[in-house]
């Protein structure tokens, strides 16, 4: 699914076929969780393959490095860059791009000097399908930001959004939402939630959740379509009195929300600002730079 013989993946520096990159069993990032990576989308524009929002991605991308202390080398220009590159070299327009800084051999729990970049392109429809979702009130909550960086997007995280995301599919929905360290709504295990509610939108704040880039674009859209978005804390109840709902990620897109727990939403997803915002979405990553195309 993700790669085959001829498949190229950058790593520290060089194009190498994916079938002859290799890592060591040593590092510490598969031993203890400690690194960062990001999630990228490229899609086919007027003006060619477009990375949307790269320099966001890749300023993140040092953002969370930084917080965890590891010294990352490239800049985000050499990055997106040599992601260009990538994509051109594997024949791919519409990709996901999947930049991982990982760590060299060390066992013991201090910052590590060696650090290695690998950038993998691949081929990805939504993550979570285009149908309608059933989503289920997680029973795991997200880590408490006093415990690790929230806001950074690191490996060893991801052990949290696993146990979700397997609970929900074990009990016959599609995807989780968790709550922060007080009970209020946080996000999904890769994807920032929002509710409509008399055609507003609420969604919360940040500081216990990733600062999503599909998030800030859903700022960027309603406020040009001339929708008002709340952030506040809401407890999962506060869902049940709501018109609609969607998740938004890089790589969920906007995906609506058909049930949460055992709640319908009364709205026709076609008849909500929400399904708007999902329009503008596709229009907005696919366009031109500097064009605003809507409906
Ligand atoms: N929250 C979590 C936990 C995520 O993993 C993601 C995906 N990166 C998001 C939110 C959405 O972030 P973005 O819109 O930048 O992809």
């Amino acid at each position: 699914m993700y790669f085959n013989k001829q498949t190229i993946v950058f790593l520290d520096g060089e194009f190498l076929k994916a079938t002859s990159a290799k890592t060591g069993l040593y590092n510490q990032t598969m031993h203890y969780g400690n690194g960062v990576f990001e999630g990228i989308r490229s899609y086919e524009t007027p003006d060619g393959t477009r990375i949307f929002k790269a320099k966001e991605h890749f300023d993140r991308l040092h953002a969370s490095a930084e917080k965890m202390h590891i010294k990352l080398s490239y800049s985000s220009e050499e990055l997106e860059k040599a992601t260009y590159q990538l994509l051109e070299k594997n024949g791919l327009t519409d990709a996901y791009i999947r930049p991982l800084v990982y760590l060299g051999e060390n066992m013991s729990l201090t910052a590590t000097d060696v650090v290695h970049v690998t950038i993998l392109v691949w081929k990805w429809g939504a993550l979570l399908g285009d149908n309608m979702l059933n989503v289920m009130l997680s029973s795991y909550e997200r880590p408490n930001p006093k415990s690790c960086h929230m806001d950074a997007k690191v490996v060893g995280h991801y052990t949290n959004s696993i146990l979700a995301s397997t609970e929900a599919k074990q009990n016959g929905f599609d995807e989780a939402l968790l709550t922060d360290m007080n009970g209020f709504i946080a996000e999904g295990p890769g994807a920032n939630f929002f509710m409509e509610k008399e055609g507003k939108f609420i969604t919360p704040p940040l500081g216990n959740i990733l600062s999503g880039i599909t998030r800030a674009t859903v700022f960027e859209l309603a406020k040009e379509l001339g929708f008002e978005v709340e952030e506040r804390f809401f407890k999962p109840e506060e869902i049940y009195t709501a018109d609609a709902a969607f998740f938004c990620g890089t790589a969920v897109e906007i995906s609506g929300i058909k049930k949460f727990n055992d709640y319908s939403f009364p709205m026709n997803w076609d008849d909500s600002n929400s399904q708007l915002i999902q329009r503008a979405y596709k229009r907005r990553v696919a366009c031109n730079e500097h064009e605003n195309l809507y409906i």
